[in-house]
C-alpha cells in the first residue's frame, strides 16, 4: 500500500467514527423512497462530507449527477477537496465544485459541490436541471438569499419534473437543526430524517468585556486578543477558535496576537508549560485554498493552534480538535438600510442561536469552554433571539430579475419559505425598471435577459453593458473585475506599515490623476497586466497581489460571457470623448441611483430621494478634494456614527440629468398590480396616462 493510500485508509476509518456512518443504509434508503426529503444533525456528524458519497455510492447518480449547494464558497472549495481526497480521486473529475468564476468541473463530475447562486445561474440555463438526479441543498438553516429562492423554485418546478421522470429528479435538504418541520411542511409534509448527535458540554463564560454601547470594531478587535491571550496562558492544552467579522478585524487580531504571543514565549513562568507556542491562523472566505488546508493540520506537538475566523467555521466548516472558543459576539452581515435606501455591510450583534451555535463548536470531541467577551446585559439587551434570513433584509434586485427570466411574473405570490416584506420586492421591481431591466409591465426587456447573464451587482452590469454597446468593454471589464474580487489595497493594522501603504497607494493614485477611484482601479489592473514582475510591483506598492490575479481571471471569464452575448444581436452606439469620460459616462449609466451632490462643507447629499448626508470615505483618492468636486457617484456605502461613501467617482450633472427624473417616475405602489397579474392593453394605457398626467403636474410645481 502506498503511502497516500494508507492515509486515506486510515481518514476512511475516520469518516466511520462520524455520528452518520451508523444510518448509512437508512438514509440512502429514505433517499430512494421520497423525491424531498430534509436531512438534520447536529454540525460535524458528517452530513456535507459523508451523504454525497453515500448516495454515489449506491448508485444514485446513474442517470445524472448529484448537485451539493453550499451558501459559501469557501465551504464548497474546501469539502470538494476533502470528499475527492477520501474517494481517492482527482478534484475536478468525478468529485468538483464550481464558484462564481472558478469552475473546477467536467460534464462527467458526479458529485458537484457548488455555491447556491452557481446553481441559480444553472436553472436558468436549463430550467429542468436535466443533468441532474438529486439536488442536496445544503446548510439550508443559513438561510441565505440564494438557498431560499431555491427552495422555492424546486418546491415549484420540479415536483412537476419528478412526476414526469424515472427514476424521479429528488430534493434533499440538510439544515444543521432549526426549523425542520417548517421545511417538511414546505414540502408536501416529506420525512424527516435526524442524525442524532454527540456532543459533550460546555461551559459558558460573559467575560464583561464588552456592553450594549460598544460597537465600534477596534474595540472587540483589542478585547478578544486579550481573551485569547488569557485562554493561552491560563487554560490546559487545546485549541482556540476565536469568531471575529471579516478580514481587516481578522488580520488585524492576527498581528496583535503574533506580537504578544512572541513576547510570552519569553515568560514561560506565566503559562502552561505543555503550551510552548501559539499557532496563529486566519480563515475568512477570500482567503487562498492552500493557506486554507492549513486549517484542518493538527499543530506540532507542543504547541497551540488558534484559528481566527469568521463565521465560516459556525457551521460550514468543522475542525477538530477545538476546546475553546472565543466569541466576540458580533458579525459582519449585510442589511438593507432604508435611511439610505442602500444595503450596507454591518458589523451588528449575532443572534443568541448563532451564540450558542458557536459555543457548541467548543464540545465536539471533549468538554470544552467558551468565553465570550461580552457581559450578560448585553446577551439581554443586544442580541435578538434568531437571525432574520436574509431574504428579509437584502436587496431583491437580482434575484427578481432572475425569478422574471424564468417566467415566474407574480413575484409576490411565490413560494417563499418566508415571504420577504412586500416593499422590498416592490423595491426591487422599480429598481429593474430603472434599469430598463424590465418594462412598465413587469416584463423582462432585451437589456434585462443580457443583465442576468453576469453574476454581477445590476448597476455593475448596467455600465459594462453601455461600455459594451459603445465597443469600448477594455476599460470597463477591469474596473467590474476588480469590483468584484476581495480588497485591492493592503491596509496594515501597524502604525509604521499604515504610513508607508499610505504614501505608496497616493503615489499610484498620482498616475491615475487622483481624479476617480474606478480610474484607479484601471491604473493598477494595466499596471499589473502590462508589468514583467507584477508581483514585485504590488509588493512595493502594498498592493494584493492574488487578488489582482484573481481579478486576472474574472476579467477574463466576464470577456467571454460578453463575447458569447455579442455573437446575437447586440446593441450598438458611439461616443466621441475622452477615455477618463467614456468610463465616468458609462458608469452613469449603472450607478445613476447612487448620485450625490455636495451641500455644506465637505458632505454631499444623495440624489435618490432619501436626500441622506454622506462623507467621502479617507480610503478614496478624491478624499480631501471635496471642495473642488460638485456632483458624484460612488459604488458602495460605509456606516459607522457618520455615513461614508467609497470607491468615488466625479461627474458632470449632464450626465445623469435624463437618468435621474426615473428615480422619482413611477410609483412603486403602482408596480404591484404588474407584480401581481398580467395587464391589458387597455390598462396599460389608462395608466401611462396617468403617470403623464402626474409627471406634467410636478413639473409646473417646480417650476412654481
Ligand atoms: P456536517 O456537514 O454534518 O457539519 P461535515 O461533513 O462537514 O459535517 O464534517 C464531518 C467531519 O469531516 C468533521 O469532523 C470535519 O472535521 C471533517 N472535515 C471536513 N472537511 C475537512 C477538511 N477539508 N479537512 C479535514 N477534515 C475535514
Ligand atoms: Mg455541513
Amino acid at each position: 500500500m502506498s503511502k497516500s493510500e494508507k492515509s486515506r485508509e486510515t481518514e476512511h476509518s475516520e469518516s466511520r467514527k462520524l455520528p452518520i456512518y451508523q444510518h448509512k443504509d437508512k438514509l440512502v434508503q429514505a433517499v430512494k423512497e421520497n423525491t424531498f426529503l430534509i436531512v438534520t444533525g447536529e454540525t460535524g456528524s458528517g452530513k456535507t462530507t459523508q451523504l454525497p458519497q453515500y448516495l454515489f455510492k449506491a448508485g444514485l447518480c446513474r442517470d445524472g449527477r448529484i448537485g451539493v449547494t453550499q451558501p459559501r464558497r469557501v465551504a464548497a472549495i474546501t469539502v470538494a477537496q476533502r470528499v475527492s481526497h477520501e474517494m481517492g480521486v482527482r478534484l475536478g473529475e468525478e468529485v468538483g465544485y464550481q464558484v462564481r468564476f472558478d469552475d473546477c468541473s467536467t460534464k462527467d463530475t458526479m458529485i458537484k459541490y457548488m455555491t447556491d447562486g452557481c446553481l441559480l445561474r444553472e436553472i436558468l440555463a436549463d430550467p429542468s436541471l436535466s443533468q441532474y438526479s438529486i439536488v442536496v441543498l445544503d446548510e439550508a438553516h443559513e438561510r441565505s438569499l440564494n438557498t431560499d429562492v431555491l427552495l422555492g423554485l424546486l418546491k415549484k418546478t420540479l415536483s412537476k419534473r419528478s412526476r414526469g421522470r424515472k427514476p424521479p429528479f429528488k430534493v434533499v435538504v440538510m439544515s444543521a437543526t432549526l426549523e425542520t418541520e417548517k421545511l417538511s411542511s414546505f414540502y408536501e409534509n416529506c420525512p424527516v430524517f435526524t442524525i442524532p448527535g454527540r456532543t459533550y458540554p460546555v461551559k459558558e463564560k460573559f467575560c464583561n468585556l464588552i456592553g450594549p454601547k460598544d460597537k465600534d470594531s477596534s474595540v472587540y478587535v483589542k478585547e478578544v486578543v486579550k481573551v485569547t491571550l488569557d485562554v493561552h496562558t491560563n487554560e490546559a492544552a487545546g485549541d482556540i477558535l476565536v469568531f471575529l467579522t471579516g478580514q481587516s478585524e481578522i488580520e488585524k487580531a492576527c498581528d496583535l496576537l503574533f506580537d504578544k504571543a512572541e513576547i510570552l514565549d519569553y515568560r514561560y513562568d506565566v503559562h502552561d508549560r505543555t503550551v510552548e507556542g501559539l499557532l496563529i491562523l486566519p480563515l475568512y472566505g477570500s482567503m487562498p485554498t492552500d493557506q486554507q488546508r492549513q486549517i484542518f493540520q493538527p499543530a506540532p506537538k507542543g504547541v497551540r493552534k488558534c484559528v481566527v475566523a469568521t463565521n465560516i467555521a459556525a457551521t460550514s466548516l468543522t475542525i477538530d480538535g477545538i476546546r475553546y472558543i472565543v466569541d466576540s459576539g458580533f458579525v459582519k452581515q449585510l442589511n438593507h438600510n432604508s435611511n439610505v435606501g442602500l444595503d450596507i455591510l454591518e458589523v451588528v450583534p449575532i443572534s443568541k442561536s448563532e451564540a450558542q451555535q458557536r459555543a457548541g463548536r467548543a464540545g465536539r470531541t471533549s468538554a470544552g469552554k467558551c468565553f465570550r467577551i461580552y457581559s450578560k446585559d448585553f446577551w439581554d439587551t443586544c442580541m435578538p433571539e434568531y437571525t432574520i434570513p436574509e431574504i428579509q433584509r437584502t436587496s431583491l434586485t437580482s434575484v427578481i430579475l432572475t425569478l422574471k427570466c424564468l417566467g415566474i411574473h407574480d413575484v409576490i405570490r411565490f413560494p417563499y419559505l418566508d415571504c420577504p416584506e412586500e416593499r422590498f420586492i416592490l423595491t426591487a421591481l422599480k429598481q429593474l425598471y430603472q434599469y430598463d431591466a424590465i418594462d412598465r409591465r413587469g416584463d423582462v426587456t432585451r437589456l434585462g435577459r443580457l443583465m442576468v447573464e453576469f453574476p454581477l451587482p445590476p448597476n455593475l452590469t448596467r455600465a459594462l453593458l453601455k461600455a459594451a454597446a459603445l465597443g469600448c468593454e477594455d476599460v470597463m471589464l477591469p474596473v467590474a473585475a476588480m469590483l468584484s474580487v476581495e480588497n485591492i489595497f493592503i491596509r496594515p493594522g501597524k502604525p509604521e506599515g499604515q504610513k508607508e501603504a499610505e504614501i505608496r497607494h497616493k503615489e499610484i493614485a498620482a498616475c491615475a490623476g487622483s481624479s476617480n477611484d474606478f480610474l484607479l482601479l484601471l491604473c493598477v489592473f494595466e499596471k499589473c497586466r502590462s508589468s514583467d514582475n507584477p508581483s514585485a510591483w504590488c509588493k512595493e506598492h502594498w498592493i494584493h497581489w492574488r487578488a489582482v490575479k484573481s481579478a486576472f481571471s474574472v476579467e477574463t471569464q466576464l470577456r467571454e460571457i460578453l463575447l458569447r452575448l455579442k455573437q446575437n444581436d447586440f446593441p450598438h452606439e458611439t461616443f466621441e470623448g475622452s477615455r477618463s469620460e467614456l468610463l465616468r459616462q458609462c458608469l452613469c449609466l449603472g450607478y445613476f441611483t447612487n448620485v450625490a451632490r455636495r451641500s455644506i462643507g465637505k458632505s454631499f447629499c444623495t440624489m435618490d430621494g432619501h436626500g441622506s448626508t454622506v462623507l467621502i470615505h479617507p480610503s478614496s483618492c478624491l478624499f480631501g478634494q471635496e471642495l473642488h468636486l460638485d456632483w458624484i457617484i460612488f459604488h458602495d456605502v460605509l456606516v459607522t456614527s457618520r455615513v461614508y461613501v467609497r470607491t468615488v467617482c466625479p461627474i458632470r450633472y449632464e450626465w445623469v440629468q435624463d437618468l435621474l427624473p426615473k428615480l422619482h417616475e413611477i410609483d412603486v405602489y403602482e408596480l404591484s398590480s404588474v407584480a401581481r397579474e398580467e395587464v391589458t392593453d387597455e390598462e396599460m394605457a389608462q395608466w401611462e396616462k396617468k403617470e403623464a398626467a402626474k409627471r406634467q403636474a410636478a413639473t409646473e410645481d417646480a417650476a412654481k
